[in-house]
């Protein structure tokens, strides 16, 4: 039987040339047209398609296979992996994922018992498919790469894959994004697939397909997992310990195929030994795609050093990572500016050709991979015998940020203790609680110093030529951020023990701890919860199952203990007998902190019964969604709202704004994005007399500076060297001197300089309900040319402004000529109007979902700001 792709494809769209010619396949294995009801090349397979195609193979060729599932998305789709490798492997495949597990964590392994493993070990080949839903053919292949591997009868490439290896294929690791491109496509579809790059079906209308329902770039998600698919797929090449992945990608269409060498910088934690071996697959790549006449490029525009990527993150555990990108017909076909046609099945051609080429590669060069693996493991854990013996990760103000950051470790393979006793570190005692132990000698060691280290080094010579480029006004190279720091992001504190703390422990498991339900006792008063992200999440719980809340309006001394602003009241006046009952599920529920009160007489502080104390209602939340909101903004915000905090929210299309009774509700939020064209003079109006009347409006990056613009908000949004934007540049007089050169080719009105994504130090105002919960300095992202002038004492209030130059810049770069006109701005701006406000974000304070300290800022504006 033939190729599917050798069948004839619709005659509008040229011939794709056979995958691998001369290959005859056996007919008991189905192939895709035979599952789906159309040639791999002819339609774009949707999700279920993927899936029922996998699930046909693992049924066809039983003794070759495992089908895993490995995650349900939000939209309910099913993500699955399928592990292909001979019969003899197949049979024994739970031994073998045991020996992969040991052969991956050298502590207590013999060097005689390490290189029979070495010898005797298949080598772990995951070639993952589709992380970006619009990335199509990467799906395609994966189906192709499958059938290839179980039906091809006389390839010899084959046989050697099998005989060395285990192959595991996640076909397509965002269903959700894959389903929302193909009906885009579809919809939009002619009679004739038109390749004419501008046609509809080309153009994905907002959010697109790339991302997942929360609209999260799943590229970026490897580290935080706080998404499904995310979590599934690690959990999985966790059980397995791969050590080749493969991520296969689409990019524009007038590109070529990239493959590694991949473009500098690198991350500082790679070896020098998975260097050169990314160059023995680079050469194999260039031998294949040279023999069959395919272009293609590497070293250039795809680095790796970013950990969160599905490159990276395998290769700071020890694997050869690879991105592998085509250019996207986006479609069937594509016109290419030089003059080509593109199709669908090019792309499922070029990437077949990578994947085999790769597995290929792999089993030729089993054992130097398997060595290289193995060194890199124990390397890690000698590199953790010496120096810094261990990381004590503590929180004192927010307990719960440290357990879930604990956990996010546990849930990249770190191994993670839980402190059971007071830990003595750095001249200081921690208490047990919010106490957490990370061992440096580890095979995570790499890892784990790529996640907690503030600052992450970067090539030096790599970064001096950025300065030069900058100087010359040219964007940076830098293809994502600079830093990451989850102790920063988190604010959870970082102390390093030098000689180990011999602290006792119990080891942290990725799963959420169930805390059980500890009933509450009977309090005369009620009870307080501390605020602090699990007190936040238990509150808004708690306001959604009607229990009344009130919310301290400054911090007090209660029982010899202190208690801040925003400290939660549940009275047992104000609820019904069963409150004991329904606030301890809920507390449980969250980890929350729960103080029984039976005397409530404060010396010291805020009474609770103060005026300044205030009920809490649950907010009506607006969230402003579409163009021209930012996909990953409005994206972030929604997800944090309604399922970090399980805050219900109304996603509103910013062109119906208009059409909204804003009086049905309390909070309106603004994703980043420039708004100018959506919200008219009239409707301007309106938000601003909702506002007086006790509304509260929240905006972030872009909506901030357009808040500033159109006067809701009296900042100004500097340009470079502080001038307000809306005024015109100062012309320039007559030199008396002669010129300096560089200052006079320097532009006269220009945007502030770039930062490139790095963690700054904000100072916060601790006795403000909006900072309740920290501890008065936070980290926070700062990404793009985005400086506001702090807010006037008679406008508003700076609650957290950027620390001054010496102490601005915590981890990753900020460009020394910004570094002074950073310092000391507006970071989070409250401005009162009538019985409502404004609150203001400099930048995202919901970034990637992986920065829980300014998540934490922007649900008290949400949950403590209405009706202030
Ligand atoms: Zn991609």
């Amino acid at each position: 039987m033939l190729s599917a792709l050798a069948l004839a494809i619709l005659v509008q769209v040229p011939q794709t040339p056979s995958l691998a010619p001369g290959t005859s396949y056996d007919p008991d294995v189905p192939t895709v047209e035979r599952v789906t009801g159309h040639p791999v090349t002819e339609a774009i397979t949707p999700p279920e398609g993927v899936v029922a195609y996998m699930e046909a193979l693992a049924s066809a060729v039983p003794e070759r296979t495992r089908l895993l599932h490995t995650a349900t998305t939000w939209e309910g789709r099913s993500t699955v992996m399928l592990v292909i490798g001979n019969a003899e492997r197949m049979a024994r495949l739970d031994a073998i994922q045991a020996d992969l597990k040991r052969l991956a964590d050298p502590r207590g392994l013999d060097p005689a018992e390490r290189d029979r493993l070495v010898r005797e070990l298949p080598v772990v080949v995951a070639m993952i498919h589709g992380v970006h839903g619009n990335e199509a053919s990467s799906s395609g292949a994966a189906m192709m790469e499958a059938y290839h591997l179980l039906a091809a009868r006389n390839d010899e490439r084959v046989d050697r894959i099998m005989a060395e290896s285990l192959v595991l294929i996640d076909p397509m690791q965002n269903p959700d994004g894959r389903a929302r491109f193909i009906f885009q496509n579809t919809i939009a579809g002619a009679r004739w697939p038109d390749a004419d790059p501008l046609a509809a079906e080309h153009d994905e209308p907002w959010p697109g397909g790339r991302v997942n329902h929360y609209l999260f770039d799943l590229n970026r998600d490897w580290f935080a997992q706080t998404q499904p698919e995310t979590r599934g797929r690690v959990a999985a090449l966790l059980d397995f310990m791969p050590h080749v992945v493969a991520d296969l990608h689409e990019m524009g269409g007038n590109s070529t195929y990239y493959f590694p060498p991949n473009a500098i910088p690198g991350n500082t934690w790679t070896t020098e030994a998975q260097k050169e071996l990314n160059d023995v697959f680079g050469q194999a790549m260039a031998a294949a795609f040279d023999a069959r006449g395919f272009q293609y490029f590497n070293r250039d525009t795809y680095d790796a050093f970013f950990p969160g990527y599905g490159v990276s993150w395998p290769m700071a555990q020890g694997a050869i990572g690879a991105t592998y990108e085509q250019a996207s017909a986006r479609g069937l076909v594509y016109a290419r500016s030089d003059g080509d046609q593109l199709t669908y099945g090019d792309g499922i051609l070029h990437h077949v050709t990578a994947a085999l080429t790769t597995m290929d590669a792999a089993a030729r060069n089993r054992e130097r991979i398997l060595r290289t693996f193995a060194d890199f493991r124990s390397s890690a854990v000698e590199m953790g015998r010496s120096g810094t013996r261990e990381y004590v990760l503590h929180s004192a103000h927010d307990p719960g940020m440290a357990e879930r950051l604990a956990r996010t470790l546990a849930e990249n393979g770190i191994d993670v203790g839980r402190a059971t006793e007071p830990v003595r570190v750095g001249g200081r005692t921690l208490p047990a609680q919010g106490t957490f132990i990370v061992p440096m000698d580890q095979p995570g060691y790499r890892l784990i110093r790529n996640l907690l280290d503030p600052h992450t080094p970067m090539d030096s010579a790599f970064v001096a030529r950025q300065i030069e480029r900058r100087a010359n006004r040219e964007p940076d190279q830098i293809y994502d951020v600079t830093a990451w720091s989850l102790p920063l992001l988190w604010d959870v504190e970082l102390v390093r023990s030098e000689r180990g703390t011999g602290a006792a422990t119990t080891p942290v498991s990725a799963a959420p701890q169930d805390a059980g339900e500890a009933s509450l006792p009977a309090a005369q008063v009620g009870y307080l919860l501390p605020w602090g992200t699990n007190g936040a999440a238990a509150v808004a719980e708690a306001l959604r199952e009607g229990i009344r809340v009130r919310s301290a309006g400054g911090g007090f001394q209660l029982g010899g203990r202190h208690f801040g602003v925003g400290t939660a009241i549940v009275r047992a006046s104000d609820n019904g007998p069963d409150l004991a009952r329904r606030l301890s599920a809920i507390a449980g529920r969250h980890d929350a902190e729960v103080v029984p009160v039976d005397h409530s007489y404060i010396r010291e502080g805020t009474s609770l019964g103060s005026g300044r104390t205030r009920m809490l209602r649950e907010p009506r939340i607006l969230l402003v969604y579409d163009e021209p909101g930012s996909t990953n903004s409005a994206g972030w915000t929604r997800y944090v709202l309604e399922r970090r905090y399980g805050q219900r929210t109304t996603a509103v299309r910013a062109s119906t704004l208009g059409r909204a009774v804003l009086s049905d509700y309390d909070v309106i939020v603004f994703p980043s994005g420039n708004y100018d064209g959506v919200v008219g003079e009239g409707l301007r109006g309106r938000l601003q007399t909702w506002t007086r009347d006790g509304g509260t409006v929240v905006t972030m990056a872009e909506s901030t500076r357009w808040a500033a613009r159109t006067g809701l908000l009296s900042t100004t949004a500097e340009r470079r060297g502080g001038r307000p934007e809306e005024t015109a540049p100062k012309a320039p007089g007559t030199p008396e001197q002669p010129i300096d050169y560089l200052e006079a080719i320097a532009p006269v009105d220009e945007a502030p300089e770039q930062t490139p994504g790095a963690i700054v130090d904000v100072i916060l105002d601790t006795d403000h309900w909006l900072a309740a919960g920290t501890d008065g300095e936070i980290g926070v992202m700062v990404e793009g040319s985005r400086i506001f002038t702090p807010i006037t004492l008679d406008h508003g209030t700076n609650v957290g402004h950027y620390a001054d130059v010496d102490h601005l810049v915590l981890g990753g770069i900020v460009w020394e000529t910004a570094k002074p006109q950073l310092a000391n701005k507006a970071y989070l701006m409250i401005e009162p109007v009538g019985r409502g406000q404004m609150v203001a974000f400099a930048e995202e304070p919901n970034y990637r979902a992986y920065a829980e300290a300014t998540e934490l800022l922007f649900m008290n504006a949400v949950l403590l700001g209405p009706g202030r």
